[in-house]
């Protein structure tokens, strides 16, 4: 076929399913892209044209995409490849073609690196991020479909790392997207290359025995028609054997033999409705010996990337046993090409106002792991999507960091001593300042020095990550200890001067144990240190020892007074001590007052907070972000009841708080719910399970938690938790 008879091809193909395809641009796209790569060759020493015009094919016959897909398949190596430009392609096509071509470019340079599952899984996630429309990620998948397609040409280890990139990467991609196909060729086109003896064992295998698969594959569509003829259920059967791969599969992990694997046959039934799937199944069921447990149905509870077919597996009489998939045309449709099936392309090929329509699809390829697709759609994940940035070590580990993450933030991510060492850095070979915003794919490299002097403290308001600004306060405070006792003895001695209480009455052997004891410090050092790094400060620690040694002062006076207005002999009651009425709350302008922590809300240690003032009850702590203490639902006969409360330096270790976990119910939800809290060792005062009717759980937790940092951590592990849709702090 010559280039032209190629395009012609391509035409027609449009043409019959997309009549309203503007093939006036398409033709100038090919003419454009014809010309741009003109005297290159593809490594079959074909001209390079042939591989768009296969990769716009693909666009086509299988995905039917639209006009602009189709045109930027044409030109998708224009950019990396030729001299074309993104305004050139912007002015002559549309700026969407472009951004399309861009974005597959894009991709195109991202260097992948084989790694362990973890890094794979922030691979791909990077990629679709990258991808923001996602017909990119359907081209870039169609070209790495046609290059493997035509991998004999290269070289062996260029076949080796395309093929486990292919494998690793753009295989599970299309699998989530749910082109189920594409899937399969890629995955078996792959095997040719990574394990090419087993490979040719079991397509020899499969050749060998060809004529006797047929025969069985005819007789059993033979039979199972003539009884959906009887019944008058209008049908198509379909016989396959499984493919290369999925064959490879199962002869790894059941480690196995080809000839002992017996399951190689699957069986598609398409009717014309939901009803009749089902009555097919009765038929299957009538006619073969069902194996059990394995019968599944996606119809009344899809996989998460939309696919939809009642699943069995049966044994014939001569006791082979094969699978059979029962399903609707346009159940079919979806399971083969998935997000393409969806896809609605609009006659005359504009594609304005699409992005609505990817939302699901995001949505299904943040639903993580896919060989157990049971689990229902995090529905929330999507957000955090949009909240992380995936970039690159020099070394081609991608670090996963919060949208916003600045050198900092990466630095610290690799290792604190990384962090602390910092003194330039790097992305995509260029310097950038140290508040420098990361994106997708960027390449960061850091720049250290022994004699770095460490962070520096406006990096706290740099860094973006919570990890990065606490590994910088540890800093300060373990490597400045030094410094820091100097800093902070000197305010703290400023602020006694001020106040005139001689630091005699501090340093007395009598008093300063009960003093260190009322600031929560082991040793003055240890508070010096404190008010040096800011963990403290001078004012509070005065406040408090200047209350607790007038304590002191009055407990002595009623002694003296004790021993002498009583009888020797008679030992009168301790003075009882005060309670320390603050629970680690300071509330401003008031000292020693009653503090509760309201239960709308249960604040905890790190928590923005407010105080009301109760009648009779002391003061009330609400979170800042509480509904309750909310600036528009204050009654404003109330507004100077309001006051400003703070957490001291000594909080207690355990404060009682709620969470509520929203799940898709399953079994075990609660255990692995538990096991999650006993491995953070959570001290759990109650714990309340409600389900609803359509499978929804809601558990509603009492715990005791230390600060908001423990809370935290906590929740991402529930979070992580398969079936956790939402973990929140209840308020209001
Ligand atoms: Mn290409």
């Amino acid at each position: 076929m010559t280039v032209f008879e190629q395009y012609e091809q391509l035409e027609r193909t449009v043409r019959q399913y997309n009549p309203g395809a503007d093939l006036d641009q398409i033709r100038a796209a090919f003419d454009f892209a014809e010309q741009a790569h003109q005297g290159q060759k593809r490594k079959s020493g074909e001209p390079y044209i042939i591989h768009p015009l296969a990769v716009a094919q693909i666009i086509a016959e299988e995905l039917h995409l639209d006009s602009e897909s189709i045109i930027g398949a044409l030109l998708h190596d224009c950019i990396e490849d030729t001299r074309a430009t993104h305004e050139q392609i912007a002015k002559l096509f549309s700026p969407t073609v472009a951004n399309l071509v861009e974005g597959v470019s894009k991709l195109t340079r991202i260097q992948y690196a084989t790694k362990e599952d973890e890094q794979m899984e922030n691979l791909r996630k990077m990629l679709i991020a990258m991808s923001k429309d996602i017909r990119v990620i359907l081209i870039k998948i169609a070209d790495r479909l046609h290059n493997m397609r035509t991998m004999e040409y290269q070289s062996a280890p260029k076949q080796k790392q395309k093929s486990l990139e292919t494998m690793e990467i753009y295989a599970p991609i299309a699998h989530r997207l749910g082109m189920q196909r594409i899937k399969w060729e890629l995955e078996d086109l792959s095997l040719k290359y990574l394990d090419p003896v087993a490979y040719n064992e079991i397509v020899s295998t499969l050749a060998e025995k060809q004529s006797e698969y047929d025969a069985f594959m005819k007789k059993t569509q033979e039979q199972l028609g003539a009884r959906l003829e009887e019944l008058g259920i209008h049908h198509k059967v379909y016989g396959r054997i499984k493919h290369p791969y999925s064959i490879y599969r199962k002869m790894y992990n059941q480690n196995k033999q080809i000839n002992e694997i017996f399951d190689l046959f699957a069986f598609r039934v398409i009717v014309d409705t939901t009803t009749d799937c089902y009555n097919v199944l009765g038929v299957v069921h009538d006619i073969y010996k069902p194996i059990l447990g394995r019968f599944k149905d996606y119809i009344g509870t899809p996989k998460p990337n939309g696919y939809q077919s009642l699943h069995t597996t049966v044994i014939s009489e001569a006791g082979i046993p094969f699978e059979v998939q029962i399903r609707t045309q346009e159940m079919h449709e979806i399971a083969e090409y998935g997000v393409a099936a969806h896809w609605k392309y609009k006659q005359g090929g504009q594609g304005a106002g699409t992005e609505g329509r990817y939302e699901w699809v995001r949505r299904l390829l943040e639903n993580q792991e896919g060989a157990d697709a049971e689990d229902y759609i995090h529905s929330l994940k999507v957000d955090m999507f949009a909240d992380e940035v995936f970039v690159f070590t020099p070394n081609g580990d991608v670090q996963n960091l919060p949208a916003g993450a600045t050198p900092i933030d990466f630095a610290y991510a690799i290792h604190s001593a990384v962090g602390n060492h910092m003194v330039g850095a790097k992305v995509n070979g260029r310097i950038v300042t140290f508040d420098h915003v990361l994106k997708n794919g960027d390449i960061v490299e850091i720049q250290t020095s022994k004699s770095a002097k460490g962070p520096s403290r406006d990096w706290m308001q740099i860094a973006k990550s919570s990890e990065a600004r606490s590994k910088i306060r540890q800093w300060f405070k373990k490597e400045k200890r030094e410094e820091n006792i100097v800093r902070g003895r000197a305010s703290f001695e400023a602020e006694m001067k001020h106040c005139g209480i001689p630091m005699k009455d501090v340093t007395a052997p009598e008093n300063l144990p009960g003093l260190l004891k009322r600031v929560s410090f082991g040793s003055l050092d240890e508070m010096y240190a404190a008010i040096g790094y800011g963990g403290f400060t001078a004012q509070k620690a005065v406040n408090r020892m200047r209350d607790e040694l007038m304590r002191i002062q009055k407990q002595h006076q009623a002694e003296k007074q004790a021993t002498e207005t009583v009888a020797p002999g008679v030992t009168r009651p301790a003075v009882p001590k005060r309670s320390r009425s603050e629970q680690g709350i300071i509330v401003e302008g008031l000292d020693n007052c009653l503090v509760k922590f309201s239960k709308c809300c249960t604040p905890v240690p790190g928590d923005d907070i407010v105080g009301f003032i109760t009648r009779g009850y002391g003061v009330s702590v609400h979170r800042a972000d509480c509904p309750n203490a909310s600036p528009e639902r204050r009654r404003p006969d109330q507004a100077d009841r309001w006051i400003k409360v703070s957490w001291g330096a000594d909080t207690k270790d355990s404060y009682s708080t709620s969470l509520e976990i929203i799940c898709k119910d399953r079994n075990n939800l609660v255990l692995d719910i538990s096991a999650a809290l006993s491995a953070t060792q959570t001290r759990v005062s109650s714990l309340n399970v409600r389900t609803t009717e359509d499978k929804f759980a809601v558990i509603n937790l009492e715990i005791d938690v230390k600060d908001s940092q423990q809370l935290q951590s906590l929740m991402r592990k529930i979070n992580q938790i398969s079936g956790v849709l939402q973990v929140n702090r209840p308020a209001g």
